[in-house]
């Protein structure tokens, strides 16, 4: 979201139902308790970075957004429907694979490793899920696809293999191919941290272009400058839970929490 949208749309939160909604997400692994209770909200067309030290449980937290991981208690909520969960007779119940399937695609997810399929190439990396588990027209998933390329700046690598793209290039197909399935929410996984630093900034400003567009953003990065232009909000995550959350301008400039210092000290 640009500037002069975000004291709007901040406004608007109050009244305007998120579109995302953790309650008191608890996650263990064994005796390994990675969550202890997050609770956060993410606003239609809110761009929230995450930050925290490695082992925080930053990747827990968007995997289990993203049904990759069940949580043991609380509740997450993506557009109004609880994530792997309904509703129904006042009892909650699993929900089928089939509804876990609708649940996800409105929701794209870039990781650290871009993971595209080797034997594919980027044209039909990102088309695949469209058309192969959506059962999307096939000549309208390529017309968007095209479209998406071009948005991420690759229109004419359509026709390349991972392997004749650079890293930078290929988490920008990544991308395009999480924008696929016109998710409502994106979640990004340290989607820089793998890459050669002179192609980071390639990455980061296809993600800004993003934020810029109203999309609804859940970033989680060590890229300080990309929070601070392009996030409404900054969450510290710490030790599993939310140690400190806020505009980025007070959060980076202006921590409380001593936890939220230390680690920010590292980056200056
Ligand atoms: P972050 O992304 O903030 O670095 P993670 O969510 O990846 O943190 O990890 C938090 C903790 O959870 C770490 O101690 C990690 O070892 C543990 N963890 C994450 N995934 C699993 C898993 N599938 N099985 C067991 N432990 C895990
Ligand atoms: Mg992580």
């Amino acid at each position: 979201m640009n500037v002069a949208a975000r004291d709007s749309a901040a406004a608007a939160s109050a009244a305007v139902a998120p579109l995302v909604r953790a309650r008191n997400v608890h996650k263990s692994f064994g005796a390994n308790e990675v969550l202890k209770g997050i609770d956060l909200d993410v606003a239609p067309g809110e761009v929230v970075v995450i930050l925290g030290p490695s082992g925080s449980g930053k990747s827990t937290f968007l995997r289990c957004i993203n049904h990759l991981e069940a949580i043991d208690r609380g509740s997450i909520e993506v557009d109004g429907e609880q994530i792997g969960y309904q509703l129904r007779h006042g009892r909650l119940n699993k929900l089928s694979s089939r509804a876990i399937a609708v649940q996800r695609r409105k929701i794209g997810m870039v990781f650290q490793q871009f993971n595209l399929y080797p034997h594919m190439t980027a044209l039909e990396n990102i088309i695949e899920a469209p058309v192969g588990v959506h059962g999307q027209d096939r000549r309208e998933a390529v017309a968007y696809a095209m479209d998406l390329l071009a948005r991420v700046g690759l229109s004419e690598k359509a026709p390349a293999y991972p392997r004749q793209l650079s890293g930078g290039q290929q988490q920008r197909v990544a991308i395009a191919r999480a924008l696929a399935i016109r998710p409502k929410l994106m979640l990004f996984d340290e989607p820089t941290s793998a890459l050669d630093p002179e192609l980071v900034g390639e990455v980061l400003n296809v993600m800004r272009d993003l934020a810029g567009q109203g999309l609804t953003m859940i970033v989680v990065t060590h890229e300080i400058g990309f929070a601070r232009e392009a996030a409404d909000r900054v969450v510290f995550m710490d030790g599993g839970i939310v140690v400190e959350e806020g505009r980025p301008e007070d959060i980076l400039a202006n921590p409380q929490h001593p936890r939220t210092r230390l680690f920010l000290s590292r980056f200056i």
